[in-house]
């Protein structure tokens, strides 16, 4: 077996940064008796809250991997390409050495295996291997190669607008290619990338998608630093990822298209429902100017992303080390990042935030559901958790409620929050 690493085999190493960023909190004893107070008034809230506290039970120990750093396209303002980071990295070839590195993800106890690239169906051996070690996982991926049929994770094919607008922001067909190829393939969903230029195109691009019987969602361009950088500076337009967009033409969510996505969107998701798992929650959280995350303004880093790169978050780069970045999109400029993958995971850690009513514990678990349908298969065993975990559910409820509930390493084991291993301390955001 070829030898890894001491860096690639990362648990405990030092180029991964085991420090907790400063504000992931446990829930409080009042969230947990306010979720049991909502769940005893709505019963049926029950078996939804049993399925969110196992959607973050997969989610507590995610890595990230970029499979590989080549591409077959060449789309305006990449998040791979726009700027230096994938240039520290020389890609691993061996596949022998893949196979090990995936093996000890799994024996280091990865739940969920996060596949990129650039475009990682480039490589599928890589990704079969990694789905033989780690059996739940996502692939995103630009839709225009498929993938073996026996590689069994969620495919999210991201999708830039209707066909002409696709043509010029990443290359002519790749719009009909990309829904061709996935048509009728179960484990695909697609995810429409909504900027400035292209509200006007998520109706009809929906419809189209929906003919094509592939379940859609929505993500919301999030610029790299780079982008921002040549705006402002009116930086002339290159040949590469900066082709077309100036300081007056741009994809910029402004306050202003924001407000036009989220309306656009909310009457999507009303008219599609069958098609479109967005949920309005997630939408409202995603198109607030004020953004998602708290950033700290010397480092200009968000302190309480689920994307960040620490010991039970862990991004791989091409050539299978941990990478010393921020996050897994290190390019992207924290303070406007709404990308869809992130936030979903984010707000499952943040049952706080959405405690204050049971509205607002819906909205929470709408988001946790919209979660499971971008990420896991729908023969997943987590959506079968229904009212026969109720019992189950109640009696850890109860345990956490109680005027005596001990301390906090119960309501961490109760909430879903289960520590790693004995004696680390627990994931959340
Ligand atoms: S398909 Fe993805 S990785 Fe490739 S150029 Fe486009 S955005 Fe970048
Ligand atoms: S760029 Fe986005 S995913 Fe990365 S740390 Fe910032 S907010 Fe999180």
């Amino acid at each position: 077996m070829p030898q890894i690493t001491g860096s690639t085999a990362a648990s405990g190493s030092g180029d991964t940064n085991n420090d907790r960023p400063p504000n992931f909190v446990v829930p409080s004893r009042e969230t947990a008796r306010r979720v049991q107070a909502f769940i005893a008034e709505e019963p049926a809230l029950g078996p939804r809250y049993a399925r969110a506290k196992e959607f973050r039970r997969i989610l507590r120990q995610v890595s990230n991997f970029d499979v590989t750093s080549r591409c077959n396209l060449r789309c305006e303002g990449c998040f791979y390409f726009e700027g230096d980071d994938y240039k520290q990295a020389a890609e691993q070839e061996d596949l022998a050495i893949w196979r090990a590195f995936f093996e000890d993800q799994a024996k280091r106890g990865v739940t969920f295996a996060s596949l990129a690239g650039a475009e990682p169906a480039l490589e599928q051996d890589r990704l079969e291997i990694a789905n033989h070690c780690i059996p739940r996982g996502a692939i995103f991926t630009n839709g225009t190669i498929k993938i073996r049929t026996s590689i069994n994770y969620s495919i999210v094919i991201s999708i830039w607008g209707d066909p002409e607008t696709t043509g010029t922001f990443r290359g002519g067909g790749v719009f009909w290619k990309a829904l061709k190829t996935h048509k009728g393939d179960r484990r695909a969903r697609a995810l429409f990338m909504v900027h400035a230029k292209n509200i006007g195109q998520i109706s009809p691009v929906t419809r189209i998608v929906s003919d094509f019987g592939i379940p859609l969602s929505f993500n919301y361009f999030s610029p790299t630093s780079s982008y921002l950088a040549k705006l402002a500076a009116n930086a002339k337009n290159d040949d590469e990822f900066f082709r077309i967009s100036s300081r007056e033409d741009n994809f910029l969510l402004t306050a202003d298209a924001l407000e036009r996505a989220r309306d656009t969107i909310d009457d999507i998701i009303d008219l599609y429902p069958g098609i479109v798992f967005h949920t309005h929650a997630f939408n409202r959280v995603c198109t607030d100017p004020a953004g998602l995350y708290d950033v700290d303004p010397t480092t200009g880093i968000a302190t309480n992303c689920g994307g960040r790169n620490f010991q039970w978050h862990q991004s791989y780069r091409v050539d299978l080390r941990p990478s010393n970045a921020k996050c897994c999109t290190p390019n992207v400029n924290c303070k406007d990042c709404r990308l869809n993958a992130v936030a979903l995971a984010s707000l499952l850690f943040r049952l706080e935030r959405f405690v204050g009513s049971i509205a607002e514990f819906r909205d929470w678990l709408d988001i946790c559901e919209q979660y499971g349908r971008s990420n896991l298969l729908d023969s997943d065993p987590a959506w079968r958790i229904d009212g026969a975990d109720l019992a189950r559910q109640t009696d850890a409820l109860c345990s956490v409620a109680a005027p005596n509930c001990r301390d906090e390493a119960e309501r961490v084991r109760d909430h879903g929050w289960t520590p790693l291993t004995a004696g680390e301390p627990a994931r959340m955001f």
